[in-house]
């Protein structure tokens, strides 16, 4: 068990316990939520070390489900993957202010994402832990994939831009990623790290039961504010934020579902419109939030 004795942000001693949340996914194992008063950060607390985590993990059916396309909810699933990699397309496209240039997607999953961009003319690495989902992105894409212990071997300032696409969250450590992406980053380089907001409308909300608390894989709660603090820690400085519209709708979803509510499908959705449009008018509490960076 990895435990923490002071804010693994701010090292202030005055930790507490904020609530405890079901791993509602896959171990049904409680999981304790802790908050720092000095810093706001919140992180889960009492957590598997890194080579226990397996378990936590589900196995690699997301593979099969990513690409089949049978049935009603998988082309819905499909549409709306597609829907947000154009999005995410787009949104490189105009931060870097490039067409093609080089990328390093850490945490690259079944390749999707890495995938798309190497079709836009990109030159695309990825990185990935999951042997199988490794091993899927480069057959179905032909993508160049490593495992997380190779990045080291990567050439220093060799990448316009680095994306972490919801993953920097499942890290033991945030801040090695941090000076990882500073040394790969070419001078002038685009990092690009999308995370769940813990100060959402969502999140607010459900409390234990949001959905993105999602103990214990996700490790480390951010917010606007608490990623600001990440960011100047680490050595890059964060430029703006941007939002992802789509999360909140399947987050709520999950949330409601974990809630015990029997027509999770309607409220959450019902709920989400709300949040969606609430955060329209303020970034900063929407679901999840996507921090533009620089070297
Ligand atoms: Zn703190």
């Amino acid at each position: 068990m990895v435990h923490h004795n002071v804010c693994p942000l701010c090292s202030s001693e005055k930790i507490f316990l904020h609530f405890r949340c079901i791993d509602h996914l896959i171990s049904k194992e409680e999981f304790a939520i802790y908050k720092c008063p000095a810093c706001g950060f919140e992180f889960t607390q009492d957590y598997p070390e890194e080579d226990e985590t397996g378990r936590y993990y589900e196995s690699d059916d997301y593979i099969s489900h990513s690409d089949t396309s049978k049935g009603f909810s998988n082309k819905i699933y499909h549409l709306v993957r597609s829907a947000m990699l154009l999005k995410k397309r787009g949104i490189i496209n105009k931060v870097t202010g490039l067409h093609k240039g080089s990328l390093l997607d850490i945490g690259s999953g079944t390749g999707h994402f890495a995938g798309t961009m190497k079709k836009a003319g990109w030159q695309v690495k990825g990185i990935e832990i999951n042997e199988k989902a490794r091993d899927f992105s480069i057959s179905r894409f032909g993508l160049e994939v490593i495992g997380p212990e190779q990045i080291s071997m990567l050439e220093a300032d060799s990448f316009d831009c680095i994306t972490l696409w919801h993953v920097l969250e499942h890290f033991h450590d945030p801040f090695k990623y941090a000076s990882d992406i500073l040394r790969l980053l070419k001078p002038g380089g685009i990092c690009v790290i999308a995370l769940p907001n813990c100060s959402s409308y969502d999140a607010k909300h459900y409390g234990r039961f949001w959905a993105a608390y999602d103990v214990p894989r996700h490790l480390w709660h951010f917010n606007p504010s608490t990623f600001l603090l990440f960011a100047e820690k680490s050595g890059l400085i964060l430029e703006k934020i941007r939002t992802l519209p789509l999360d909140v709708f399947y987050i709520s979803l999950l949330s409601e579902r974990y809630k015990g509510s029997k027509i999770s499908f309607f409220t959450g959705m019902a709920k989400a419109k709300i949040f969606a449009f609430l955060s329209l008018f303020n970034k900063e509490r929407s679901s999840s939030v996507i921090y533009i960076l620089k070297k």
